[in-house]
């Protein structure tokens, strides 16, 4: 549960913000219902229990979106209808209803409901006592909304910053190898359910050690990007493209096998060996490829596609080998794979 609680954002908030909600508005509503005001009292009730329901919801479903969205539809339409029936005094609620609001769902749905709230309470004017009170109260709403929206929408653009700097790889702007685990178990967990075939491709650059200390790394770090770039021109928009470590990459190409795999890794090969070069000549690549088989884990894929890579350097480097058998295409040596003996 605490786990939990520390991983989820977005639960540890809708958490925090019911559980305070209830210990906040409990007192009220037993108070409201001792004094004989039963509308106030039920409303406050109602408020409770929906927030109660939304929390269980949350951690039951883990769907903390759409509970998000219940739990702030209802406090700022509750504190509205407090403010309506209790008066003046109702209208303290709505604050932290305002700023609870951008916690709980995205700045713009969050603005939406503020200025309907502070909307509908004006337009409605009985919880005032005159026109100084109801100006007062709605450039006060106003300002703690405006500076609420600021800050989340800071909050928001940071949380896309960290998420950037922690999934791409900053020389070549391609996922890294954190995205790739993810995708990687993500493709699998879609291709059992849909049987649509996987491929993945690892490709590792010919002698690159050899460009860095002959002409630097600078030189190194343009061959690189060169050769993402070239992938990127050569794939397709589904396919993906993983830094995934040094000079070692990874493809990942969905709804592709058999001839029509053969002809794409040819066309790739024919490209990186027409294009790819550097101060001192051609660079070459070589490559392995492994088709997602039924029921495999990530883990035996990569490896039967490294192993693959491994028999392409082994075998003279500038070549693409796979795992499978393939039509009219290089396969790996049964002795290197023992998948394939067995
Ligand atoms: P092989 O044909 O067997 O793959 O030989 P290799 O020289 O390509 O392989 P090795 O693994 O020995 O060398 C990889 C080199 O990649 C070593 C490292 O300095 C270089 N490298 C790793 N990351 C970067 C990078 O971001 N920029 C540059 N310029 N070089 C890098
Ligand atoms: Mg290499
Ligand atoms: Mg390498």
């Amino acid at each position: 549960m605490l786990k939990r609680l520390r991983t989820d954002f977005r639960l540890s908030i809708i958490t925090i913000l019911g559980t305070s909600a209830l210990l906040g508005v409990t007192p009220f509503a037993i108070m409201r219902f001792l004094q004989g005001n039963h509308v106030a009292g039920a409303i406050d009730t109602t408020i409770m229990l929906t927030i109660l329901g939304g929390m269980v919801y949350a951690w039951i479903t883990g769907d903390t979106r759409r509970s998000g969205m219940l739990l702030a539809v209802i406090a700022c339409s509750g504190a509205v209808v407090v403010a309506m029936v209790v008066g003046e005094v109702g209208l303290f609620w709505l604050y932290p209803c305002l700023v609870t609001a951008f916690f709980l769902v995205s700045p713009r749905v969050a603005t939406f409901l503020n200025l309907s709230s502070i909307g509908a309470i004006v337009l409605h004017g009985d919880a005032f006592q005159d026109d100084v009170q109801k100006w007062t109260f709605m450039a006060t709403a106003l300002v703690v909304s405006a500076t609420a929206f600021a800050f989340a929408q800071r909050t928001d653009n940071q949380r896309e910053r960290l998420e950037h700097l922690a999934t791409i790889d900053p020389l070549t702007g391609v996922k890294n190898r954190r995205s790739m685990d993810e995708e990687l178990d993500l493709a699998a967990a879609h291709a059992e359910r849909t049987g649509i075939p996987y491929a993945l491709v690892m490709l590792d650059i010919d002698h690159f050690k050899k460009v860095n200390d002959e002409y630097g790394h600078g030189v190194g770090d343009e061959v690189l990007v060169d050769l993402v770039m070239l992938i990127q021109q050569s794939t397709r928009k589904s396919d993906e493209l993983f830094r995934f470590g040094g000079e070692e990459f990874v493809l990942l190409l969905p709804g592709v096998d058999g001839a029509g795999l053969v002809a794409v890794m040819n066309n790739l090969q024919h490209i990186l060996r027409k294009k790819m070069t550097h101060p001192g000549g051609p660079i070459t690549v070589s490559v392995g490829v492994a088709l997602l088989r039924h029921g495999e884990s990530v883990g035996s894929w990569l490896e039967r596609a490294d192993d693959a890579l491994y028999e392409a350097k082994e075998t003279g480097r500038d070549r693409v080998v796979f795992s499978d058998v393939m039509p009219g295409a290089d396969t790996v040596t049964p002795s290197a794979n023992p998948e394939l003996t067995a």
